[in-house]
C-alpha cells in the first residue's frame, strides 16, 4: 500500500463548501459522541448497582438512529430558515444542511466515533475526546468508487448540486502537482484534510500502482545487523553504534534561520492580535463583527501550520537518516530513552522549568517518539524503550562507572575513573545502544 498526499487548489466557493462539508462531519460527530457518552456513563451507573453491563447498540443501530436524528434537525433548521433573509441564515450559521453533504462522509464519521469508542472498551486506547471546531485538523472522507482523478483535476461529489453545466464544474478541484496520482486504478480510503493553512487530499494504492523509484527501492533493501541508539535532546539528536564508531548528530531545527524569522512574525502576530482584542473590549462590539481581529487570527493561525509543517518535515528527514546505516541497509535495532515529558511539563515543576518548557514543546519529543513506532512498524524494525529510571547520561561508557554530581550545564562528560573524555550527548548515545 502506498499513500499519496497532495495539496489542493480549491478556488473560493469550493474552499467555503469543503469547510462546510468539514464542519458538518464534526457536528454529527459530536452528536455520535454524546449519545454514546450517556450510554457509557449510564452502564458504569449501572454496573455498579447490579454487577452487569448493558449491551452496547452496534454500529449498524447507531448509523440508523443517526440518519432519523438528521432528519429532525435539517427540519428545525429549515423552520427556523423560513422568515430570514439569506445573509441573516449565513450570520446564524443556517445555510447549510445535513443533507448538502455527501452521505459516504457522514456515514464514515459515524463509523469512526463509534470505532473509537469500541477501541476504548478493548483498552487500546484512551477514552475519546469531544471535537471542537476551532484549531482542529478537520476532514472527510470520499467514496473511493465515487473519486476521480484526472492529471490536472480531481473529482468529488456535491460540492455542487446543480445540473446546469457551468456550475458542474465546481466539482473539478485542481491538484497543485500535475500527473502524481495514478488514473484508472483501484482507490482507497481517500480523505479531504484541511489544516488551518492548505487542503490536502490523500488517497492510498496497491503497491503496483506505486510509482517505480518507490518499487525500486524497496526492492533493493536488506537488513544489517547494527544496534543504534538514540538520544533526544532540546538542541541536537545525538545517534551512535554500540561501539561508537558510527554517530551522526543533528542539531536541532529550532536552531536555524528559518524556524526563528518566522517564529518572530508569530510573536508580533500575536502582539497585534492581543492589541485588536482590547480595542474591541472598549467598543463592546462583538467578535464576529471585527473583521480585522478575523484576519489576524487566521494569519497567526497560518504562521502555527507553516512551523509545525516544516518542523514534520524535519523529523522524516531525520528518520530517513536514522533507519538506513548504509544505502538500502536498514538497521537491526533502535533504542530509544523513556522520558517523561508529562512530568517535566507540569504545572509542579514550572518554577524550575520556566525556561525549559517552551523548549521542550518545540522539541515535540512525543511526536518523533510516535513516528519512529511508526516506520519501526513498517521496516519490521526491532524497536526498545529504555526504562524511565536507567541513567543513560550519568553511567561511563567505557567502564560503566556511575557519575552523581552530573549537571545539565556540563556539556563534557570526563570520567573519575577511567579518565574517558567524550561528548556528553555521544556518551548518553552509546550506553543506550549497549542497553
Ligand atoms: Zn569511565
Amino acid at each position: 500500500m502506498y499513500t499519496y498526499k497532495v495539496v489542493l487548489h480549491p478556488n473560493n466557493k469550493q474552499q467555503t463548501k469543503l469547510k462546510m462539508i468539514m464542519n458538518k462531519c464534526i457536528e454529527a460527530q459530536n452528536i455520535v459522541y454524546d449519545y454514546l457518552d450517556s450510554l457509557m456513563r449510564k452502564n458504569k451507573l449501572e454496573h455498579e448497582r447490579t454487577r452487569k453491563f448493558i449491551k452496547l447498540p452496534t454500529c449498524l443501530e447507531v448509523r440508523r438512529w443517526f440518519t432519523i436524528q438528521k432528519k429532525i434537525l435539517d427540519e428545525e433548521v429549515l423552520e427556523k430558515r423560513a422568515s430570514m433573509t439569506k445573509k441573516m441564515q449565513r450570520e446564524n450559521h443556517l445555510d447549510f444542511l445535513f443533507y448538502d453533504c455527501t452521505n459516504d462522509a457522514l456515514k464514515q464519521t459515524v463509523k469512526d466515533t463509534y470505532r473509537s469508542f469500541m477501541r476504548f472498551l478493548k483498552k487500546e486506547s484512551k477514552y475519546p475526546v469531544r471535537k471542537r471546531y476551532s484549531n482542529v485538523k478537520k476532514s472527510f472522507y470520499v467514496d473511493p468508487y465515487k473519486i476521480e482523478f484526472s492529471d490536472k483535476k480531481v473529482k468529488i461529489e456535491k460540492i455542487s448540486n446543480s445540473k446546469k453545466q457551468n456550475r458542474r464544474v465546481l466539482n473539478l478541484i485542481s491538484l497543485a502537482e500535475r500527473g502524481r496520482i495514478p488514473t484508472n486504478c483501484e482507490y482507497y480510503n481517500p480523505r479531504v484534510i484541511y489544516d488551518g493553512y492548505r487542503f490536502y487530499i490523500t488517497v492510498s494504492v496497491s503497491d503496483d500502482n506505486a510509482p517505480l523509484k518507490y518499487k525500486e527501492k524497496m526492492q533493493k533493501i536488506n537488513k544489517g545487523n547494527e544496534v543504534i541508539g538514540v538520544d533526544v535532546n532540546i538542541n541536537d539528536i545525538v545517534t551512535s553504534n554500540k561501539a561508537g564508531t558510527i554517530t551522526t548528530s543533528f542539531s536541532s531545527i529550532n536552531n536555524t534561520n528559518k524556524i526563528k524569522r518566522i517564529e518572530r512574525r508569530f510573536r508580533r502576530t500575536q502582539k497585534s492580535l492581543s492589541r485588536k482584542y482590547e480595542k474591541h473590549k472598549i467598543t463592546h462590539k462583538s467578535l464576529k463583527e471585527a473583521k480585522n481581529y478575523i484576519k489576524t487570527k487566521h494569519k497567526l493561525h497560518n504562521l502555527r501550520c507553516k512551523l509545525n509543517n516544516i518542523r514534520d518535515a524535519y523529523i522524516y528527514y531525520f528518520l530517513n537518516k536514522l533507519l538506513f546505516i548504509k544505502e538500502n541497509t536498514l538497521v537491526k535495532k533502535i533504542v530509544v530513552e523513556d522520558l517523561d515529558v508529562k512530568e517535566m511539563m507540569s504545572k509542579e515543576n514550572k518554577g524550575q522549568n520556566k525556561y525549559l518548557r517552551p523548549l521542550l514543546q518545540k522539541t515535540s519529543f512525543g511526536k518523533i517518539l510516535e513516528k519512529i513506532k511508526e516506520k519501526c512498524k513498517f521496516y519490521n524494525i526491532e524497536l526498545l524503550q529504555a526504562n524511565r529510571y536507567y541513567a543513560s547520561s550519568k553511567i561511563c561508557s567505557l567502564c560503566k562507572n556511575k557519575k552523581i554530581d552530573l549537571r545539565l550545564s556540563d556539556r563534557i562528560y570526563r570520567c573519575d575513573k577511567c579518565g574517558l573524555i567524550i561528548d556528553r550527548d555521544l556518551n548518553a548515545a552509546i550506553n543506550l545502544a549497549n542497553y
